[in-house]
């Protein structure tokens, strides 16, 4: 399979800290990853490097390259929607940013909507959903606009274990009916080992501990599976070692 993103020795230094340090790793084409660490280690830094993001204060060595031309979306951990806009709304801002949403795309919002549950809601605002149902809108919108990587940074942490796992399935099916490379960065062991085929667990101070090929992934029902929790188990174990 073909990579599309190459990272090579590459640091992140912020003017009062060292965020990444001498990472190197390929990502593949319509792969999913799970970068897993401590708070604090980097992974938000990293997706923003990913992203072509970082601000302009820091400064980088080594490189972060793309080897094919991406069209990259992101869900951020505070959703990033509008109080001021629907939830339809919301979903369409970047085709309306655009200035190119036609009756077809408007008919695809809602389909996703209606795929994600929250067809009975296009109407109301933010402040009328709950934490689920907002991060399901964050969803929606990465899911419009089509796009070959797709960024998710802890995008359930603020969610109750059922509503977490429920979302999870959501972007599992998704990206079994369109495949993307997917990268979530997360700090939940679990979460790493449902949706990432390969696992990145990075140290404390932002490199690369161990990289793991993740066994779990893709198997049906696999959280009622023993081998699940004891590859948890394992991971727990070596991040406590780093
Ligand atoms: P994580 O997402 O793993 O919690 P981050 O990538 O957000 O970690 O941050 C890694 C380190 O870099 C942290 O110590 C954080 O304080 C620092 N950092 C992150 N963003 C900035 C910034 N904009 N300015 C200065 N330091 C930052
Ligand atoms: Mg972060």
């Amino acid at each position: 399979m073909n990579n599309i993103l190459k990272i090579e020795n590459f640091s992140v230094h912020y003017p009062q800290k060292t965020a990444l340090k001498d990472l190197s790793f390929q990502f593949k084409e319509n792969e999913t990853y799970a970068i897993l660490g401590p708070s604090g280690c980097g992974k938000t830094t990293l997706l923003y490097a990913i992203a072509d993001l970082l601000p302009a204060f820091c400064s980088t060595e080594g490189s972060c390259e793309q080897l094919k031309p991406l069209t990259v979306r992101m869900v951020l951990q505070d959703f990033g929607l509008f109080p001021w806009k629907t939830v339809l709304e919301n979903t369409m801002l970047p085709l309306t940013l655009k200035g190119n949403s036609s009756q077809s795309d408007i008919k695809q919002a809602r389909h996703i909507l209606t795929q994600l549950k929250l067809e009975t809601h296009e109407n109301h605002y933010p402040n009328e959903l709950s934490g689920g149902q907002k991060q399901r809108v964050a969803i929606a919108r990465s899911w419009l606009m089509k796009a070959n990587l797709l960024l998710l940074d802890e995008p359930f942490s603020s969610l109750d274990a059922l509503t977490r796992e429920k979302l999870q399935d959501d972007v599992i099916d998704y990206y079994n009916k369109s495949p993307l490379t997917l990268i979530l960065v997360t700090h939940n062991i679990e979460e790493a080992v449902y949706m990432g085929k390969t696992i990145i667990l990075l140290t404390d101070d932002g490199s690369i501990q161990t990289l793991l090929d993740n066994p779990s992934f893709g198997i049906e029902n696999v959280r009622e599976h023993q081998s699940f929790y004891h590859q948890c188990l394992e991971i727990r174990k070596q991040m406590k070692e780093a």
